[in-house]
């Protein structure tokens, strides 16, 4: 059999599985799914006996209180804004979908917590408002379940305050903007078959909305609620083994606080989760958002992620922390929101911190998966500690970058080696990221801008494959090895990146090996914020924020650097101030070795003279 034949058996065979799987382990009888179904309002997600718990838990409970000044905070703001209204950004509805989702939790919080009507009256006006909307832009489905969340939660949650006319109205909007357009999602549209957060945030949505007026439209919830336990486990299964999510930490939170919504609605209204809380990695997956955070909070930003994106308070690592009674995440949690202000989610799911403090976490984590990420530090609980984190995968994930391969860095206090992050989704060809596809000329997201090598200029494929080899983990050494091959195949016979922790966990060293048989431009790059000196040709020294770091070519010995700019001219983000580090060797042939070592200033001045470069076969 020649290996095409085999590798489209294979995938033909792991469809099905994974079809067989999902089908046979997570089926639903029909007659039996609203069975259980709790007829008493409210049935979602924060239930009248939880509101009692958490009142009497407030009592006594400093953080519980200052949540809930927070959320009475907001909920102030929110009943001064003005209405909501139907404004497109590009071809999404998305933001005022949010906006409402926002304000319903917190009106509606607020208005079960204090009992005054304002809220409840605030929180009616919004929905009457999307309600009469003419569609909640199911062309772009996020929108439309995110307002059917918002929808269904408003009419569970305010449901004594409403009129009977009124709860009709909302019925009406949720069955015509919501449910008739989700019913034809399930038939035709692909993001019930994805396997990403799109799969999460529509089922998560319309599960809300069709638990909220189950009673009054069994034959829709029973549709819904079927077609989205069938669907779940396609994205949950992504985050196995080790919780990782393939789409970076952004999109680690927007999947999983709808894994979370989906789920606390279910569980909620009747009782049961399906089982889906089984599916391998979910339990895991609060380490991803700690882990892949840098000493200062900046992620380790791949696929779209914002160029700042940086850890905030998310209230699924509440629900991840109850439901799997994991002590790390609610702790970590609880040090967000002492920091910044908490949401009305963070009530609803609300843990008290921790008594007994949660096993140390370990320097180092390797996250397997499609998509696979190394981060090391040299210690917790220091803004100034030093941080590399890589990755590996496939560079046709969705929001994916063609960036097998890239690192970022932090010590001192700073990011020195930084992903742009995403560029404006409505670029045109944005989406298209089929080999030759437009979003590859963009800069943000093609190889020139990632600290990955280039062989003749050219970006990395974008069909490429890569997986770790070795994974490291000791106090004084702790290294990962990336097989880049894929990536590079018009160029190269072999491509291999080492990145270490070295000298104490004091610098980093980022080796590559090359096996080319033809002559080729061969480029080494770093993308950074910093100001570079090249002092003598293999040294550059970068300053950011007053503090040094100093990068040293080990190899080879004839190189020397240079500095180019990151800067683009608009429609694209123009990343001005952004420099590249380079190491340009013209004519590379043969077995070629780059060793770049990166040597931050700390505080005490000891300068890491010597690191010996070793060939990565015997790292
Ligand atoms: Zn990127």
């Amino acid at each position: 059999m020649n290996i095409y034949r085999f590798l489209v058996l294979s995938i033909i065979l792991f469809c099905c599985n994974s079809t067989l799987a999902s089908a046979e382990d997570f089926s639903v009888e029909p007659s039996e799914v609203l069975k259980t179904l709790d007829k008493s309002h409210p049935r979602l997600m924060l239930k009248d006996k939880d509101l009692e718990r958490l009142k009497k838990l407030y009592t006594k409970d400093k953080v519980l209180q200052k949540c809930l000044k927070d959320v009475l905070k907001d909920a102030d703001a929110c009943a001064k804004k003005r209405m909501l209204t139907y404004r497109k950004i590009g071809p999404r509805l998305l933001s005022v979908s949010r906006e409402c989702l926002h304000r319903i939790y917190a009106l509606g919080l607020a208005y079960r917590w204090t009992g005054e009507q304002k809220y409840a009256e605030k929180a009616k006006e919004n929905l009457l408002t999307v309600c009469a909307f003419k569609d909640w832009n199911p062309s772009h489905f996020l929108d439309t379940a995110e307002m059917s969340h918002a929808v269904g939660l408003g009419y569970v949650w305010l449901y004594s305050y409403l009129d009977i006319e009124t709860r009709e109205k909302i019925r009406a909007g949720l069955v015509k903007n919501g449910f008739e357009p989700a019913l034809s999602a399930y038939k035709k549209s692909w993001w019930s078959k994805s396997e990403h957060n799109w799969n999460q945030v529509c089922n998560g949505g319309m599960i809300v909305g069709a638990l909220a007026i189950a009673q009054s439209e069994p034959g829709y919830a029973e549709q819904i609620i079927i077609s989205a336990i069938e669907s779940l486990p396609r994205a949950l299964k992504s985050y196995s083994p080790d919780g990782a999510w393939m789409e970076g930490p952004g999109y680690w939170s927007y999947a999983t606080h709808y894994t979370a919504y989906g789920l606390t609605a279910l569980q909620t209204a009747l009782g049961t989760d399906f089982g889906l809380l089984q599916i391998e990695g979910l339990a895991e997956s609060g380490s991803f958002p700690i882990y892949t955070a840098g000493p200062r909070g900046l992620y380790l930003n791949f696929a779209d992620c914002g160029g700042r994106s940086s850890r905030r308070p998310m209230p699924c690592m509440f629900w991840l922390a109850r439901t799997y009674d994991n002590s790390l995440y609610a702790e970590a949690e609880h040090a967000e929101i002492a920091k910044s202000d908490a949401r009305a989610q963070h009530v609803v799911w609300y843990v008290p911190a921790p008594v007994t403090m949660p096993a140390a976490k370990e320097l180092d984590r390797y996250f397997r998966g499609p998509v696979e990420i190394a981060v090391f530090r040299s210690a917790w609980n220091d803004p100034e500690a030093l941080f590399v984190g890589v990755k590996a995968g496939y560079n046709q994930v969705n929001h994916g970058h063609l960036d097998l391969g890239s690192f970022e860095l932090d010590a001192l206090g700073i990011r020195w080696v930084r992903d742009l992050g995403s560029d404006n989704y409505n670029l045109p060809g944005y989406w298209d990221k089929r080999r030759g596809g437009r979003r590859w000329s963009y800069y943000r997201l093609n190889s020139k801008s990632h600290s990955v090598p280039l062989l003749n200029g050219e970006d990395q494929d974008p069909l490429a494959i890569s997986k770790f080899t070795r994974f490291q983990t000791e106090r004084s050494s702790a290294f990962v090895l990336v097989d880049l091959t894929s990536a590079y195949k018009n160029s190269a016979n072999k491509v291999t990146r080492g990145v270490a922790m070295v000298e104490n966990r004091r610098a980093v060293l980022v080796q590559d090996e090359f096996d080319i048989e033809k002559t080729c431009e061969l480029i080494w790059a770093m993308t950074t914020d910093a100001k570079i000196d090249i002092k003598e040709k293999d040294t550059a020294v970068l300053t950011l924020g007053g503090r040094k770091l100093i990068a040293r070519i080990l190899s080879p010995s004839v190189a020397g650097f240079t500095v180019e700019s990151a800067q683009q001219k608009p429609p694209q983000k123009t990343n001005r101030g952004v420099r590249r580090l380079i190491v340009r060797l013209p004519n590379a042939r043969g077995n070629v070795r780059v060793a770049i070592l990166l040597l931050p200033v700390w505080k005490a001045r000891e300068v890491v003279t010597k690191v010996q470069v070793k060939p990565l076969a015997q790292w």
